[in-house]
């Protein structure tokens, strides 16, 4: 590729509206350009760097037994309604209607469809495990996109969805994709680190998160220096907190606040936003869920969180309006953190101990994952622990002190059970010939949003410092003065050479200044810059730069190649 055919608009300035490095520097070094809120195109530089990250991943994922597929996009809500995500999935999803007023969506995600397609065509056990994938546009209409690609309403993920016969299978499917993820943010050369997560709406068992290391991440991470156990804050388990037996909380109703920010209800609790409090939640014979507030002196602050809805997992997914009708607050459960922009953290143990599963994270989000019938009885108090995990809590596996750090989550693994197999009827016949329900798992990878992190990670004042594997271009060739016609006759032998040698090298021969050609390589960022300049031509001298360091080494025509593979 010739630079002067090359369409990479940089850019000396930041555009205002972006907040992040990652984001700065893809706009300035011309890889993507934005179309509305969330929306982005990706430039030729951009695209080649997900082109990139795509290949690796399909690499790993066809290593592991993976095979690739495309689903459409366009989703009808039938398959929705089956699984009863229809309803739960809420204003993240975007709906649309054909001419005919029937409801389809755009994709946020595909276990609908994927067990539709296999719920018809896999009879048998002797057809698992199966593991299929796709990487294509998720459309998912996020409350607040922002950051560039790093949170955006249109992008690019790689899905994949095991099936297998049992559980262990399923543990199996998971290990192999564990495996995998950690083979791909290696060969991107990315500094990440899988951590236990919340499972969150989607249902299902264990979960890890892959995130990147880095200080934009939205992600906070508890992780221990002596042993291997890292948790994101939202999962982390904590020592538990000494929290007096169900009989001696006094549950008074006390009204409900007409409010739902942080700060009017610390002031309704008479807490300040750093303070640890305690928390019940119980269902009311009204069908009532009720969060209770119990503060260091035991004084009791009852509010009426919501009536139950149908199918809500997560309240920040379901209809807002519809909560409203029931008498409920949406976005209320956030302040059970008390820390705005914080996540909170419900002690696992405490939570187990009475069988139940709730929580929240997010400020104004949501009371996370809270299904009564499901997770713990009618009339069952739940006492929930709301610290969040800090730097120096004991590490629940061996007591050291843990330590907390950013991440952004590029990637997750799930297992999924039965929850999609079983609503959906999707079975098999066992070796005894006995109709199962398919065990499943899902694992996915942000493509666009690994690209933002690998730039966090992997920048400085000048501009992007691309890890080889992902950069747009490994090598440029630049023609100091491309006006010279023995310097370019140079720099294209050089060129063609690093072509034959099977490498991904740019030849830089615009007629620019060699300090405007020079700023562009930092910016945009490609691992190594070989100077092709008058030495070059008289003496047979070259320069080659190492983006990273800095360094630059001189060779000569005969022994340069093999330093710049
Ligand atoms: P988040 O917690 O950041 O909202 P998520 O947990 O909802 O992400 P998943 O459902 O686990 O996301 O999707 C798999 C991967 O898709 C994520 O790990 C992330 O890399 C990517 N992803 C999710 N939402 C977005 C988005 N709005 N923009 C870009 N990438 C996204
Ligand atoms: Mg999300
Ligand atoms: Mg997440
Ligand atoms: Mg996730």
């Amino acid at each position: 590729m010739r630079a002067s055919n090359l369409y990479a608009p940089t850019l000396r300035n930041t555009p205002a509206e972006a907040e992040i490095v990652s984001h700065q520097l893809m706009y300035r070094a011309g890889m993507i350009r934005k179309v509305a809120g969330g929306m982005y195109t990706f430039l030729p530089l951009g695209w080649r760097v997900i082109r990139k990250i795509e290949q690796i991943i399909r690499e790993e994922m066809d290593a592991a037994g993976g095979q690739e597929v495309c689903m459409p996009i366009l989703q009808p809500s039938e398959l929705w309604e089956e699984s009863g995500r229809w309803a739960a999935y809420g204003d993240e999803m975007m709906r649309i209607k054909d001419r005919h007023s029937r409801d389809f969506c755009l994709g946020p995600t595909h276990e609908e469809m994927i067990t539709d397609l296999v719920r018809d065509e896999v009879r048998s056990y002797k057809q698992l495990p199966l593991m299929l994938y796709q990487i294509q546009d998720k459309f998912r209409d996020e409350r607040r996109p922002r950051f560039g690609l790093m949170r955006s309403r249109e992008f690019i993920m790689k899905d994949l969805y095991s099936f297998d016969k049992d559980v262990e299978g399923m543990n199996e499917s998971y290990r192999k994709m564990y495996d995998a993820y950690t083979k791909i943010f290696t060969r991107m050369g990315l500094e990440f680190r899988p951590v236990e997560a919340d499972n969150g709406a989607i249902g299902g068992g264990h979960s890890h998160e892959f995130t990147v290391l880095a200080d934009a991440g939205e992600s906070n991470i508890a992780y221990c220096t002596s042993c291997d156990y890292a948790a994101s804050d939202e999962k982390a388990e904590l020592k538990p907190l000494d929290i007096p037996a169900e009989e001696e909380l006094p549950l008074e109703k006390v009204s409900t606040p007409g409010t739902n920010t942080i700060e009017s209800l610390c002031e309704y609790l008479h807490v300040s936003a750093d303070q640890t409090i305690k928390a019940v939640a119980y269902q009311t014979d009204k069908d009532e869920l009720v969060l209770a507030f119990v503060r260091g002196d035991h004084e009791v602050n009852e509010v009426k969180v919501i009536n139950q809805i149908e199918g809500a997992l997560d309240l920040r997914m379901a209809d807002e309006d519809a909560i409203r009708a029931a008498g409920g607050c949406p976005g209320f459960m956030g302040p059970i953190g008390l820390k705005k922009g914080t996540h909170v953290l419900v002690d696992a143990t405490v939570m187990k101990m009475h069988n139940a599963v709730t929580g929240a994270n997010e400020a104004d989000a949501h009371f996370r994952q809270v299904n009564p019938e499901r997770d713990f009885d009618r009339g069952a108090v739940v006492v929930a622990d709301l610290r969040m995990v800090s730097e120096g809590d004991p590490c629940p596996h061996c007591g050291a002190p843990l330590k907390m750090t950013r991440g952004i989550e590029a990637g997750q693994v799930f297992t999924l059970g039965t929850k999609y197999s079983q609503a959906m009827g999707a079975v098999f016949l066992d070796e005894n010939g006995k109709e199962q329900p398919l065990v499943m798992g899902c694992y996915g990878i942000g493509v666009g949003r690994t690209m933002a992190a690998a730039i966090e990670q992997n920048n400085d004042e000048q501009g992007i410092i691309w890890p080889r594997a992902i950069a747009p271009f490994e090598v440029v060739i630049v023609a100091v003065n491309a006006k010279k016609d023995d310097q370019l006759a140079y720099a294209e032998g050089v060129y063609e050479e690093c072509r034959q040698a099977g490498m991904d090298v740019l030849l830089d021969d615009r007629r620019e200044r060699a300090g405007v050609k020079f700023k562009d390589c930092d910016l945009i960022g490609y691992p190594v810059r070989v100077v092709i300049g008058p030495k070059a031509v008289d003496e047979g001298v070259i320069e080659v730069k190492v983006r990273r360091t800095g360094e630059v080494y001189t060779f000569h025509r005969e022994e340069y190649l093999s330093k710049v593979q």
